[in-house]
């Protein structure tokens, strides 16, 4: 068996498990704003983690859901001021505006906010006094698998990180709001890391290994289809039979050599030998060039121009 602990004191980056938390910072009630993907799954998770939670939102569907689930919930800036910590679960282009209308007016010294997303930190679309705790707690989970994952009794991974430790005890409250959403179950942990770090990188991700991924899936489908196979079979080889998710998972669950073992040997053969024809430079300059746009804020900076939200 794996032993998560040993590996976590080899690395660079600080790794924290269920022992390295604690739920007691979290005594106060928690405000989750924003009841969609994170903020249904995180609050679900913290209430029947025992935590006081309340949420904060516009009147609208996503209040009735949210009352339908068993909460009080309350406008965005009553919310703020009833809770000592508050979780910001909008969407990030939304965040700006709302933060500046409905939740700044209302922050008092003694809160704790707590994003899920490094974004508008780092690319100083919010900026939060100085003498309010700010920190990280951003799962690397779709919110549903947040949810699924707590009823499984299983832990994810999450990235925790802190912006302004005013209190200094920003960390143990991150650690614990990351405890009361699930991340800490078997399975699961936390790493610690900057602002900077989790939205560069989340960014990356999205602009440069989630397109290059599909450019790689689109020409391999016409490559096939041009050659004459029938489209049904084209698909369901390169992905729609699930073979190709599990060998992602596995990946994940192995490292990408140590799974070769789990294909045929003219499989293995197949793929060392032709590899590298598909190595290109130019797939890595596009990616540095992505990379330097998001890194010199110059992505940032495009996408909060007026014409660009929707
Ligand atoms: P959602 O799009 O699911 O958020 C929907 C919520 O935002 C609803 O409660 C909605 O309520 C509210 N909202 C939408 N528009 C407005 C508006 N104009 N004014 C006020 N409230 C509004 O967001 P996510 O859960 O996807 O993302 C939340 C945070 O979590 C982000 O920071 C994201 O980066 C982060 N995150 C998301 C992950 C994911 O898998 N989705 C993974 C990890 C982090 P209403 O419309 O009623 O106002």
């Amino acid at each position: 068996m794996v032993d998560s602990k040993n590996i976590a004191n080899e690395l660079k980056t600080p790794v924290y498990f269920d022992e390295d938390t604690n739920l007691d910072v979290l005594k106060e009630s928690i405000a989750v704003i924003g009841y969609g993907n994170q903020g249904r799954a995180q609050g679900l998770n913290l209430k029947d983690s025992g935590l006081k939670v309340i949420i904060g939102n516009r009147r609208d569907d996503y209040w009735d859901l949210a009352e339908a689930d068993g909460f009080q919930v309350f406008e965005t800036k009553v919310a703020v001021e009833k809770a000592k910590v508050i979780l910001i679960l909008i969407p990030d282009e939304l965040q700006p505006s709302i933060f500046e209308e409905h939740i700044k007016p209302a922050l008092t010294k003694d809160k704790v906010l707590c994003f899920a997303s490094g974004y508008n930190i780092t690319f100083e679309t919010i900026t939060v006094p100085n003498d309010i705790d700010t920190v990280l707690v951003a799962p690397r989970m779709i919110g549903r698998g947040v949810r699924e994952s707590y009823l499984k009794g299983k832990g994810f991974y999450s990235f925790i990180g802190v912006h302004n430790d005013a209190s200094g005890s920003a960390k143990e409250i991150a650690l614990a709001i990351a405890k009361g959403i699930g991340s800490t179950k078997p399975g699961g942990a936390v790493l610690e890391v900057t602002f900077r770090q989790e939205a560069e990188l989340d960014l990356f991700n999205e602009q440069c290994f989630g397109p290059a991924f599909g450019q790689v899936l689109t020409c391999a489908v016409d490559v096939a289809i041009e050659a004459g196979y029938p489209p049904e079979i084209v698909l369901l080889e390169l992905y729609m039979s699930g073979e190709f998710a599990y060998t992602a998972e596995m990946i994940a669950k192995m490292g990408t050599l140590k799974q070769l073992e789990l294909h045929s040997p003219t499989s293995q053969y197949g793929s060392m030998s032709r590899g590298m024809r598909y190595a290109s430079p130019e797939l890595r300059e596009a990616m540095q060039t992505s990379l330097k746009e998001i890194q010199d804020g110059s992505f940032a900076k495009l996408r909060s121009l007026p014409q660009n939200l929707d």
